[in-house]
């Protein structure tokens, strides 16, 4: 890996830039979740033990390049100043006089926090000269906010071209888990997809066939596959006109030597609501009037069985309709599996996705996993196998 982390950056006395993604729930000016400021606690307090100076490079919300003030970063300080333990200074702009003057006030043990990135108009389209501005505030460029490197943004991409750059602990820790998972993975390597549509999923499934050894197709997405086998779907949820498109992806897994797996047997139910009467029956004997919710027992115990005989896992999307029980069941069972290999150390298992880590936490398998993803698009578009312009940016 070609990046530097915060161990092989020499910040005793240095003005550290740091881009983090602090973009947190905020209700009537209170922070409702802080999951994701205290996620860059790490970071902060390595570059203070340091004796660097941590300067704070946030987005928050979409302002559009226009100074709105409901969108304003200081009512994050006193979170900050929880989570962290030390002062928490604020300055009205992320460059300029009033941000040079915040940083020269700025003491040693103390943290500044720059007001929205994305405040400038140049930031999104990651205009050079914007980079320059915040650039010439510090000395050292950290970026922590891997959650925001599939965007080439100003305080992203352009200004890690500027300054000697490093990933912060929280980046350090995303790359190298999605480094083991699919980078250089232990083989077998499992994938399994699930969630609601093939058409959002596309890229995914195409990058996955190449690079793993299994994949599991489970959701309203294996509905689809099911489709392009010719099979009678009912009512369930399935994208008829990406027929074509699933049995392409079919074509390139078995010219990759990658094994399908799609349900053997499913769950079917006349409604979409908690608790609706429901029925295992075969994957092709799904009735007319009746929609598939779940995969059924048999094919939660191929699941099993393929997870056992593998040494890594990467998992986006829910196998059913997780929301509502008893469709959870599946989900459930094979994160629980997961769970156990993981924790008997015979599998690495990397999970991302909002609805995944939803339906992970549900389960109560998610603090069992080697690596949770919380990053969304960021995850996504790193497992569909595109460059991320922030990672690419600290590659020297
Ligand atoms: P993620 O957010 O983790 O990427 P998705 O958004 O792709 O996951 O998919 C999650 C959604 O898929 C959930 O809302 C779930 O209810 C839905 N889903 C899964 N299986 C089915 C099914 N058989 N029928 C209808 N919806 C399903
Ligand atoms: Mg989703």
């Amino acid at each position: 890996m070609a990046w530097k982390t915060l161990d092989e950056m020499d910040l005793a006395g240095k003005v550290v830039l740091v881009r983090v993604d602090i973009n947190v729930p905020v209700e009537n000016g209170v922070v409702t979740d802080a999951t994701r400021i205290e996620k860059i606690v790490p970071t902060i307090s390595d570059i203070l033990a340091k004796g660097g100076k941590p300067v704070l490079l946030a987005h928050f919300g979409r302002p559009k390049g226009k100074v709105v003030p409901e969108m304003s970063l200081k009512p994050l300080v006193p979170a900050l100043e929880k989570a962290l333990g030390v002062k928490v200074a604020f300055a009205p702009d992320c460059i300029g006089a009033p941000a040079k003057k915040a940083v020269a006030a700025l003491a040693e043990g103390e943290v500044l926090l720059l007001e929205n990135t994305r405040f400038h108009e140049g930031e999104e389209k990651n205009d050079a000269e914007l980079a320059a501005a915040m650039a010439a505030l510090g000395e050292v460029y950290v970026n922590d906010a891997f959650s925001a490197a599939h965007r080439a943004h100003s305080s992203t991409a352009a200004i890690a071209q500027i300054l000697p750059s490093a990933a912060g602990r929280l980046m350090e820790a995303e790359l190298k888990a999605l480094e083991a998972a699919l980078g250089n993975p232990a083989r077998p390597v499992t994938a399994v997809v699930g969630g609601a549509k093939v058409s959002t999923k596309l890229d995914l499934l195409g990058n996955l066939v190449s690079k793993v050894d299994h994949l599991v197709i489970g959701g309203g997405m294996a509905n689809t596959f099911l489709v392009a086998q010719g099979i009678d779907v009912g009512k369930s949820l399935a994208e008829h006109d990406m027929a074509d498109t699933a049995r392409e992806i079919l074509a390139k897994a078995k010219a990759a030597g990658c094994a399908i797996h799609l349900p053997v047997d499913v769950v079917v139910a006349r409604e979409f609501k908690a608790g609706a009467e429901n029925e295992v029956v075969p994957a092709d004997a799904c009735p007319a009037d009746a929609m598939i919710l779940d995969a059924g027992p048999e094919a939660v115990a191929q699941i099993a069985k393929v997870f056992e005989a593998s040494k890594t896992l990467i998992w986006n999307g829910p196998l059913g309709a997780f929301e509502i029980a008893p469709f959870d069941a599946a989900t459930n069972a094979a994160a629980a599996k997961a769970a156990e290999l993981t924790r008997a150390g015979a599998l690495i298992s990397v999970a991302g996705g909002g609805d995944t880590v939803a339906a992970l936490n549900k389960a109560g398998a998610a603090a069992d996993f080697s690596y949770i993803s919380t990053a969304g698009g960021a995850f996504l578009e790193w497992m569909e196998g595109k460059e991320l312009p922030g990672v690419a940016a600290l590659m020297h």
